[in-house]
Order: C-alpha cells, then sequence, then structure tokens
C-alpha cells in the first residue's frame, strides 16, 4: 500500500480579512501648492493670526488652524441643503 498524499496548494489566507493597518498619510508640503507656470498658487489660505507659511485645514463649511485654532467659515455657497422645499 502506498498513500499518495496531493499536495493542495496552499492559499494566502492572509489579506483575507483585509487586516492591513491604515498608514498615515503624511501630506507633503507641496501639496498645499500647485505649480502654474511661473506662478505659485496656494491652494490652502493661511492663518490671517499665525502669518503665511500656517496653512489653515479644510473642512466641510470652514478652515481650521491647527496651530492657534482659528476659525474662518467659508462663504456660503450654493450648497445642496434643501433649506425650503417647494
Ligand atoms: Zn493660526
Amino acid at each position: 500500500m502506498s498513500e499518495e498524499f496531493e499536495e493542495e496548494p496552499k492559499r494566502d489566507k492572509e489579506k483575507a480579512r483585509g487586516g492591513e493597518k491604515r498608514k498615515r498619510k503624511e501630506k507633503k508640503i507641496s501639496a498645499f501648492y500647485e505649480m502654474r507656470q511661473d506662478q505659485l498658487k496656494r491652494l490652502r489660505p493661511t492663518c490671517e493670526r499665525c502669518g503665511p507659511g500656517y496653512f489653515m485645514a479644510q473642512h466641510q463649511d470652514r478652515f481650521t488652524c491647527g496651530h492657534c485654532g482659528l476659525t474662518r467659515y467659508k462663504p456660503a455657497e450654493n450648497t445642496n441643503q434643501k433649506t425650503s422645499a417647494p
């Protein structure tokens, strides 16, 4: 009697549950700027209290400064919020 062992291909069980740790995405400082030909455009407003160099974090309806905590609300634009039903 000879037993034959069929070797089953081992399945990679890793990544089955998606247990990958979330990596922090560090934004490069260049993410706050946009080069347009010769002009440098700042994509984020700077804090008026802290001065240039301190960019404000962009939120849904406001900007905040992580340095001093200044909050600036965005000017009201056409939002999708229904204010009154017709
Ligand atoms: Zn500030």
